[in-house]
């Protein structure tokens, strides 16, 4: 391991601890990067030292914490290359709340019938639901510039949707699942040729690579703490000053404003306009010194690093036709993450496996739902990378890989499991559709990213004649749809509806609890779907 490598990980004691009988191997950054020593020590001199409320004390610890927490409003600016220091930095509770500053300062009041904002096909849904929202609410339309097959922007694209009634480009810097550098510099200039807002979400740029937001021109830029090895519970919104000053404010109360009588109010200067309450205080101030940590370590060797873990975990996972990887080729620009799926072997359960062995990666739709369903994957695994991370960490995730379908076989053969699951595991029943059912059951779980589809024919009788599914599930929850598709045919729609615990009988509560949501989902479904069916309430029945 390269020495300072090993220096850089003795600043965070997490990375030594064990996970069962584990070293970690921690590879979740682009969800939350760990905290160094450095910037956790703050808590403590703060709590212990000078812990008041800002603003409004006279008193000694009032000031301390004042003048801190306004110091760290400077400290983030420059470190993003704002120089007009606090009045361009307000401090939110993340970059969602960052980007809801803005929907609702310009958004919502700015926008109206006739007006677009164009946003990207791999938006994080902080952003996409939110102008979605905006849209609706507002009568505008949202555009979206589409993603190739590279997973890169198509900027002739671009050049066609954002025109004269474009009031506002919000994009992404970093895809936090194709890990593709968006060329944000490019776009803003595009955007501003047509005198439109730029709004970029910088949540997974700030933490890798150096950001000047001058340079880019961007007329708002987001991001959060807690993926820069800062503390979670804040993040930070750039904005010029002159659109700081005269946007609306986002919410009201306490410290936000300049004067208040019963009829009316004004409103304080930025970044206080937009720091209603009491605001992360602690938080700031150590998200202050992870900015000094990283700028200790070298903002270009972060990078440096980044790229280099992310070229050699896609050339390892490239070397398999077993697995594939989404997002720019070998070779091409792209930020510390791989995200990838490994044939047969659902993101779940190979998340869990991993797990086993100490390795944390996440598994599912990573917030970007409508990004999955442009690449036809119901969900994928996310192996993401920060300074502190090394080659030997990526060859164990690789090694895991091996081993993992041997693994999901023998772990559901294992006595965890209940014989029925993996019977109907490994021969699953009544799979596929039926060609004219009498009323289909969509489910999906957007958390895991397990996503199925219930297919019932009713005979006149009022019996289930026919039940087929079919299942982008964990193994585990398309063994039990299986196994109720069985179970189901011959009982009427009354008695489907008013199972209680029928797996959890069949089964003999034989699963672990880690895997509960995935035994009694797919029951839960098919009572729901008998109920709406009794009702008339199915949306999608077919008559
Ligand atoms: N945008 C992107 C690109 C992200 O990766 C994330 C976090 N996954 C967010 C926005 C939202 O960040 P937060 O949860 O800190 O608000």
């Amino acid at each position: 391991m390269h020495e300072d490598i090993a220096a850089i990980r003795d600043d965070f004691p997490i990375l030594s601890r064990s996970v069962g009988d584990e070293q970690l191997v921690y590879l979740d950054n682009a969800a939350t990067t760990q905290t160094p020593e450095q910037v956790y020590d703050v808590f403590e001199e703060f709590y212990a030292g000078y812990n008041a409320n800002v603003h409004r004390g006279i008193h000694t610890l009032s000031h301390e914490a004042s003048v801190a927490y306004e110091e760290a409003h400077d400290r983030l600016a420059e470190f993003i290359g704002a120089s007009g220091g606090r009045e361009e930095l307000i401090f939110t509770k993340n970059t969602t709340e960052s980007i809801n500053l803005v929907a609702y300062g310009v958004g919502l009041n700015e926008l109206g019938p006739g007006d677009n904002v164009v946003t990207t096909e791999m938006e994080h849904h902080a952003s996409l639901v939110t102008w979605q929202q905006v849209a609706k609410r507002t009568g505008a339309d949202v555009r979206f510039i589409r993603v190739d097959d590279d997973g890169k922007l198509d900027l002739e694209h671009a050049a066609e949707l954002i025109d004269n009634d474009t009031q506002l480009m919000s994009i992404v810097h970093v895809s936090n699942v194709l890990g593709t550098v968006n060329p944000v510099e490019e776009l803003t200039e595009l955007a501003h040729e047509q005198d439109a807002l730029v709004f970029i979400d910088g949540a997974q740029a700030v933490p890798n690579r150096r950001v000047d937001v001058e340079e880019i021109d961007a007329d708002f830029y987001a991001f959060s703490g807690h993926k820069m090895a800062g503390p979670t519970g804040v993040g930070c919104l750039y904005g010029k000053h002159h659109l700081l000053e005269s946007m609306e404010p986002f919410l009201y109360g306490g410290e936000m404003i300049r004067h208040v009588t019963y009829e009316d109010s004004t409103w304080n200067r930025p970044p206080w306009k937009f720091e209603a309450g009491t605001p992360p205080i602690a938080e700031g101030i150590a998200l202050a010194a992870a900015a000094d940590y990283l700028d200790d370590v070298g903002m270009d060797f972060v990078e440096e690093r980044e790229n280099e873990l992310a070229q050699y975990a896609l050339e390892r996972l490239t070397e398999r036709d077993d697995v594939e990887v989404y997002g720019p080729p070998l070779g091409e620009a792209r930020s510390g993450l791989v995200a990838f799926n490994l044939d047969g072997v659902h993101g779940h359960d190979l998340s869990a496996l991993l797990d086993e062995r100490g390795i944390a990666v996440r598994a599912g739709d990573h917030c970007t739902q409508p990004l999955h369903d442009r690449l036809d994957i119901p969900g994928s695994v996310r192996a993401s990378f920060y300074v502190y991370n090394t080659t030997d960490e990526i060859d164990q995730l690789l090694d895991a890989l091996d081993v993992a379908r041997d693994e999901l076989d023998s772990h559901l053969a294992s006595e965890q499991y209940h014989d029925l699951v993996y019977e109907h595991y490994r021969n699953p029943q009544n799979t596929g559709g039926l060609s004219n059912p009498t009323f289909t059951k969509h489910s999906e779980e957007t958390s895991c990213g397990d996503d199925g589809e219930f297919h019932v024919d009713v005979a006149e009788d009022g019996t289930i004649e026919n039940i087929a599914f079919e299942s982008e599930s964990c193994a585990v929850s398309s063994a039990v749809a299986s196994m109720l598709s069985e179970r189901l045919e011959g009982m009427s729609l009354e008695e489907v509806a008013e199972l209680d615990g029928f797996v959890d009988e069949v089964l003999d509560g034989t699963y672990p609890d880690i895997r509960r949501d995935c035994v009694v989902g797919p029951e839960e479904v098919i009572c729901e779907a008998a109920r709406e069916q009794m009702d008339g309430s199915n949306g999608r029945a077919v008559l």
